[in-house]
């Protein structure tokens, strides 16, 4: 196994290297890791029938599935990347590991890390949610709050890994070791189908490893498949490309949504963002935004039709279902892979601000009131239940 410019196609010395050398460009491994990742019981994810969302979109005629990377061991699709990475970095020797992360990337290091005995610093905005910061802290990795957008948090997980020696697991593409534990996501589905493509994959998108990784994976079948990077109209510089026709993406001002895993404005990288829109567009595929108040609606959607407990983020490719119908992308018989990324554990503000069905109880005892209490608020859901 080498690694491989994206760009210029030089070749180089599996080591920890993060950029070609030649020409700057992004660097891949060329076949997957002949070094085991740190494995910690991630993948294998399931892939779930959303009959009940499907039910809520009028005209379609195909099936939803949900494949629910919610249940990887820190909640979310991140540890497949760090997986393979700390399998690297530990087999390289490093003295420790350093993240730069919206907070699941740095949950899955700090995890990981922890488990193999590892020092690890994580670099997050001082603004991330506080159940990942908590997640963070709760392994006892060194925690680093930068003020402002991620793209500042990633300039110094570079800047400290260079200068002391340890390795990068920041999951954009700077490490092509964690991109490349990516590919088995595309393989998972395909054989989850049955030995088939799904039509279209909708992928939450910061800067695009996993819109690469299912498009590997996939592309490794032999399959071809619609790939959709869903991004917050509050941080969209692949999705304002993609409508220029542009070729190249511009990096985004100050991101302003509540799916904080995709509010990466790709400041100084925003050549990952330009590879991810090659990818979509040579899958046929297309990028589009979603409001906050369409994730909000995707996320109760999610929790109270499919019993899926998801972060804003993951969320979002339903929250994209209902545009692209309406736009006509999901002709007839379309089978629709949605990533549901990670877990509401990790960020359940969302839903507390939600109507609930929450009663206080005064007096336990009175039991026919409780009934009649619980009636009329199935009769306000339009369930028929008497007690
Ligand atoms: C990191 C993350 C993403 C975005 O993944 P990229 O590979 O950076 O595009 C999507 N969803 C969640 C929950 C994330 O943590
Ligand atoms: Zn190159």
């Amino acid at each position: 196994m080498r690694l491989r410019c994206v760009e210029c196609g030089a070749t180089f010395e599996p080591l920890l290297i993060y950029r070609c050398s030649a020409c700057g460009g992004i660097l891949e491994t060329d076949g997957s890791d002949d070094v085991a990742p740190f494995a910690f019981g991630e993948g294998r994810t399931p892939l779930l029938r959303a009959s009940r969302i499907e039910a809520t979109l009028s005209g379609f005629s195909g099936e939803i599935w949900l494949k629910d990377e919610t249940r990887n061991p820190s909640g979310s699709f991140k540890d497949r990347l760090i997986s393979a990475a700390l399998g690297r970095a530990i087999a390289m020797g490093v003295r420790g590991v350093v993240c730069a992360s919206s907070g699941n990337a740095g949950a899955a290091t700090a995890a990981y890390a922890a488990r193999a005995g590892m020092p690890a610093i994580i670099v997050v905005p001082a603004h991330t949610p506080i159940g990942k910061v908590t997640q963070i802290s709760a392994h006892g990795a060194i925690l680093l709050l930068v003020e402002g957008h991620y793209s500042r948090s990633y300039d110094l997980a570079r800047a400290l890994a260079e200068e002391h020696g340890f390795a990068n697991l920041t999951t954009t593409f700077i490490n092509p070791y964690a991109v490349a534990g990516l590919t088995q996501v595309g393989t998972e589905i395909f054989a989850q189908l049955g030995n088939a493509a799904p039509s279209h994959v909708l992928i939450p998108t910061g800067s695009g490893p996993l819109v690469k990784g299912v498009w590997q994976g996939l592309a490794d079948a032999g399959a071809t498949t619609r790939l959709v990077a869903v991004q917050a109209a509050g941080c969209a510089p692949i999705v304002r490309a993609f409508e220029a026709g542009a070729a190249q993406v511009t990096a985004w001002g100050m991101p302003d949504t509540i799916a904080s895993g995709i509010s990466d404005p790709l400041i100084g990288y925003e050549r990952d963002g330009t590879y991810t829109l090659r990818l979509v567009r040579e899958s046929g595929g297309l990028a589009l935004a979603v409001s906050d108040d369409a994730l909000r609606a995707a996320m109760q959607n999610l929790a109270r039709l499919e019993g899926v407990y998801a972060e804003p983020t993951g969320a979002s490719p339903i929250a994209a279902l209902p545009r692209l119908l309406a736009d006509g992308h999901l002709p007839a018989g379309s089978r629709v892979v949605c990533l549901i990324t990670g877990h509401g554990f990790k960020d359940g503000r969302a839903y507390q601000e939600m109507p609930a069905h929450t009663h206080r109880v005064e007096d336990p005892g009175d039991t026919a009131a409780v009934a009649r209490l619980c009636e009329a608020a199935m009769d306000g859901q339009n369930l028929t239940v008497r007690f």
